[in-house]
């Protein structure tokens, strides 16, 4: 039996008649349409995909409108990265222009020079200190060395978290400055062939990326919690330039080509040995053997960025919202990230549109949203979400795409509610080569392949309660950010991963995309097909598929782990037994909500309500410490990790951060929201 419907036979009939549309050769085409050109967020030809995007929507018969917000957003005006010796010779003189011989994109004049989003404008000459990935115990490994990066340039390597915590704790120990760097051990060579022979990073090669303190509110730094429309007055705006998720400390990013010679410079104690790289030297520490001078001109101002929004009315249940979306705006062409999930979109609005077309119609209300501005801090959607926030406490589910295919291995992401529901949908959707994408998942997974080769870490690790295939938890890096952990919309992320070492640079568009991700873009049809079924299934099911079975056995585990962590570090008057009752309590009562869910009652509405409300009950308004956009007491993206989840994060960082009296409050408070959960499950039981 499938959960949620009477019939699924009549379900089965509908999935079948859209799989039969999503069509591989004309999601290529679409692929090659948005990435002819760079489109960073704000520019014209970003604005030219946007009308494309909504061309495709109404084609479809979406209801489909073109919704603009004003964003504070820099561009590079001038980037200049110099390293010199301690007699002064020029070691380096940068930034070097992304090049390979055989790239037919990487001249083009409106490339944007690399550059990190929200970076301040700043001068700074100092001395150089290696922080290897920039993590907390990578500093705290500094500490241990007697090496301070006070007034120097931390240079550290990608890997490991979000590129802003890296900043954000530089800028918290007093740093000047911030260089990252891609090494050739984490995405260039030492992983394989480098582009344009294989799939992996040339020494010119940048990753580009916010800096934004996402971890404290994502979307436009002036407008925490509020949508920052186009006619709203600076004087109902913070000042952006001192707002708290903007970097005080320059930073940029540079390549391999051009950190080598400062690493070959830098004198000091010989690194750790997890600290080595893949470059033909020893690495040192530093600081000494070299001073680098790096001068940054941002040029920031507030400019409109665009989301194009397509609706599909409901006939049944018109305000219980199904929101599907990806983001469009890319740091340059952006074939994997994120045009690859775009296209699939189209390719899913295409089978959407053709149900339509055949007299369908959907029992809840279906929104797609082309979000822009997401690689600048998630801000498209983010604003969407703030301005829509009212309808949104009932929308049923938000399913996300980013990268959509990179390559061969599907990967999920998801609330432990949707976990089950996106195993289902999975089995229900042919995989590109033979069998169910399910199978093919469970094959890969087991294989290790699904996580292993992903240079950009939006799915996240997790999974506990089944003995199945391993779904992720959210944490951040994309644009569910807003409907799950500020605004309590159950939510999935998806894509398909593989060989990717050009992850936010020049070399991310089509010709390495025909080369080494899906040169048939069959991959691509099985995106569109899972997304457009994930949308179908909740826009029609009878019940809500949610299981608060999982949800509560995840919890559980969560405060396990958190208690026997405070043992161990010796943090006391943590009393976590009213949690584990309440725990226990929305187990049990879920158990039986299960039973009711699989019972098919006549009129599901109510129960569907309250189902829906359990998400809600999880959010406390209080936020989080520091951090009171972040609403959900289950999740959050952590303070230290960025893109990582970190789980029950009030109680899990006042543990970390040795603070007894906050773990108390936040256990408090998370306990209440377990019951008010519970509590609701309850009632929807009876
Ligand atoms: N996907 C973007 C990244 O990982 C998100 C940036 C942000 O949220 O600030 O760089
Ligand atoms: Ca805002
Ligand atoms: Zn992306
Ligand atoms: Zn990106």
């Amino acid at each position: 039996s499938v959960f949620g419907y009477p019939d699924f036979s009549a379900q089965a009939k509908i999935d079948q008649q859209f799989l039969a549309v999503p069509d591989a050769k004309l999601a290529g085409e679409e692929l090659k349409t948005l990435t002819a050109a760079p489109h960073i967020a704000g520019s014209k030809e970003d604005h030219d995909t946007a009308l494309y995007v909504a061309e495709k929507f109404k084609a479809a018969g979406l209801d489909t409108s073109i919704v603009t917000y004003k964003a504070w957003m820099n561009l590079p005006k001038e980037i200049h990265v110099t390293a010199t010796d301690a007699n002064g010779k020029v070691l380096m003189n940068g930034p070097t222009p992304e090049h390979v011989d055989g790239d037919p994109f990487d001249d083009d004049p409106r490339v944007v020079t690399a550059f990190n989003g929200s970076s301040p404008s700043g001068d700074v000459t100092a001395e150089v200190v290696y922080a290897n990935y920039g993590r907390p115990e990578d500093f705290k490994k500094l500490d241990d060395l007697g090496i301070s990066v006070k007034g120097k340039i931390v240079l550290t390597r990608y890997g490991g978290n979000f590129r802003g915590v890296k900043v954000y704790i530089a800028q918290e120990r007093g740093a000047a400055g911030v260089i990252i760097y891609s090494d050739p051990a984490d995405d260039g060579y030492f992983k394989g062939d480098k582009y344009p022979k294989g799939p992996y990073r040339p020494d010119t090669g940048v990753q580009r990326g916010a800096v934004q303190y996402l971890f404290k509110y994502p979307g436009d730094a002036s407008t925490p919690g509020t949508a920052s429309t186009p006619d709203l007055p600076e004087s109902q705006r913070l000042n952006p330039a001192t707002a708290p998720n903007m970097p005080q400390i320059p930073s940029t990013p540079i390549s391999y080509h051009d950190a080598a010679p400062i690493l070959a410079a830098l004198t000091g104690p010989n690194v750790p040995h997890e600290w080595q790289g893949a470059l033909p030297f020893a690495y040192h520490v530093g600081p000494g053997g070299v001073k680098v001078h790096m001068d940054l001109k941002q040029d920031f101002a507030y400019r409109d960025i665009w989301d194009v929004i397509g609706k599909i009315p409901g006939t049944d249940w018109p305000d219980d919202w199904v929101v599907a979306g990806n983001h469009r705006d890319a740091w340059v062409y952006g074939a994997v990230d994120p045009n690859s999930g775009t296209a699939a979109m189209l390719e899913a609005v295409h089978g959407i549109g053709a149900l339509l077309k055949s007299g369908w119609k959907p029992k809840r209300t279906i929104i797609f949203g082309s979000w822009d501005a997401e690689e600048e801090g998630l801000i498209g959607s983010t604003e969407w979400a703030e301005d829509n926030a009212a309808a949104l406490s009932h929308a049923v589910a938000y399913f996300n795409t980013d990268v959509g295919v990179a390559g061969p291995n599907f990967d999920a992401s998801a609330v432990p509610s949707l976990k089950e529901f996106v195993r289902v949908v999975t089995k229900e959707v042919p995989a590109a080569k033979g069998g169910n994408v399910y199978d093919a998942w469970k094959k890969s997974q087991s294989e290790g392949e699904s996580r292993r080769h992903s240079a950009n870490e939006h799915l996240g690790q997790g999974a506990h309660q089944n003995p199945d295939v391993e779904i992720g938890d959210l944490g951040s890096g994309s644009d569910y950010t807003p409907f799950i952990q500020h605004l309590g919309v159950p939510s999935t992320d998806i894509g398909s991963s593989g060989p990717y070492g050009v992850y936010h640079s020049v070399f991310d568009n089509y010709n390495w995309f025909i080369k080494n991700a899906d040169p048939t873009f069959i991959y691509e049809q099985q995106q569109a097909r899972v997304f457009g079924i994930e949308i179908l299934h909740m826009a029609d099911t009878d019940v809500l598929p949610y299981d608060y079975v999982t949800y509560g056995k995840e919890i559980t585990e969560y405060l396990e782990a958190a208690k026997k962590k405070a043992d161990e570090s010796k943090v006391t008057g943590l009393d976590f037994a009213p949690a584990l009752a309440a725990a226990k309590h929305f187990t049990a009562a879920a158990e039986a909500v299960y039973k009711k869910q699989q019972s098919l009652p006549a009129n599901p509405a109510d129960l569907n309500t309250q189902l829906r409300q359990v998400e809600g009950d999880l959010l406390s308004q209080a936020g989080l410490p520091n951090r009171t956009w972040y609403k959900h007491t289950i999740y959050a993206p952590g303070e230290y990790t960025g893109y990582a989840a970190v789980v029950i994060p009030g109680v899990n960082e006042a543990i970390d951060a040795k603070d007894s009296a906050r773990g108390a409050a936040q256990l408090t408070a998370l306990t209440e929201a377990i019951n008010r959960a519970a509590s609701t499950l309850e009632t929807a039981a009876k």
